[in-house]
């Protein structure tokens, strides 16, 4: 049986490969219209919200494609089953440029107190629709909101992905473990390494009121970044194209890219190769209790 560590033991350091002291990985989350469908179905005839959401798809995704090419990089998209579906052309063109294609859900459903049938169908309703639409199987998922359950996780393993990018304990890659001595990467995201809390706004359906300047987030992302570098660790940016995509956005976005390869022996990669490398270094699978509160430590 697996041994497992006990919920307080920090992760293990990581070795990356070929001499690289860290790793970066840029995601999308092609989230479009879905995300605001399951916010308010009603959406769906509000123009203002629809196009908003599908300049994602529509124009940022182009342009941000068009910036991964000038730098020969490949990144990971997280792409709901119903944006595959609405906008096929486009997720084709994203697999014809050698960028990975994750899991992102079917409608960017609300899974917080999800049952595990209907997470289940959910997530292999998204995987049909990803198969049907560019005929990819991804090895990779990332909950909407990051908001996992209990069960998501054996969910994963029996439908054989790989890994998972929805977790904050840590900032390195680590194996989290399932039933039967079974276990899933576990590639974390963090909220501060978001462009949705710097840019989204939509009155009355998501954002704080504020529209962040690009130079803002740029500052806040390099500090992490160059720090992460540092330390050897996995970092991890996720980026919405219906927001990232302006052009302002991009740029900030580029002078990210030129400060990642100026700090050498940063492996700028997708979160395939990075889960597939974590595969490869014997790592213990860690697990996550219940925090339980018992009587009497609660009024
Ligand atoms: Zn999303």
């Amino acid at each position: 049986m697996t041994e497992l560590v006990d919920a307080t033991a920090p992760a293990e350091p990581i070795r990356w490969p070929d001499g690289y002291r860290a790793a970066a990985a840029l995601t999308f989350d092609l989230d479009a219209e879905a995300v605001m469908l399951t916010a308010d179905a009603t959406s769906a005839d509000r123009l203002m919200v629809m196009t908003h959401q599908a300049y994602g798809p529509l124009t940022g995704v182009p342009r941000l494609l068009a910036l991964l090419r000038r730098h020969g990089l490949r990144a990971t998209f997280f792409v709901p089953g119903f944006t595959a579906e609405r906008y096929p052309t486009v997720i084709k063109a994203i697999a014809e440029d050698g960028h990975e294609i994750a899991h992102h859900s079917y409608l960017h459903e609300s899974t917080r107190g999800m049952s595990r049938a209907t997470e289940a169908a959910m997530i292999d309703r998204g995987l049909d629709a990803l198969d049907r639409v560019a005929g990819v199987r991804p090895v990779g998922y990332r909950a909407p909101m990051w908001e996992m359950n209990r069960h998501t996780p054996e969910l994963l393993i029996e439908r054989g992905f790989e890994y998972d990018s929805s977790l904050m304990d840590c900032d390195v890659p680590y194996l989290l473990a399932g039933p039967e001595s079974r276990d899933i990467v576990e590639i974390p995201p963090h909220w501060a390494l978001d462009d949705w809390e710097q840019y989204a706004y939509l009155p009355e359906l998501i954002g704080s009121g504020l529209i962040e300047s690009p130079a803002k987030a740029l500052e806040m992302w390099s500090w992490e970044l160059e720090a992460m570098h540092a330390e050897g660790l996995c970092f991890v940016l996720t980026s919405h194209p219906f927001l990232s995509g302006r052009p302002g956005r991009v740029r900030a976005l580029e002078r990210l890219i030129e400060l990642m390869a100026s700090l050498g022996g940063m492996w700028i990669t997708t979160l395939a190769e990075i889960a597939a490398h974590a595969r490869t270094l014997g790592l213990t699978p860690r697990h996550f209790p219940r925090p339980e509160i018992s009587e009497g430590n609660h009024d």
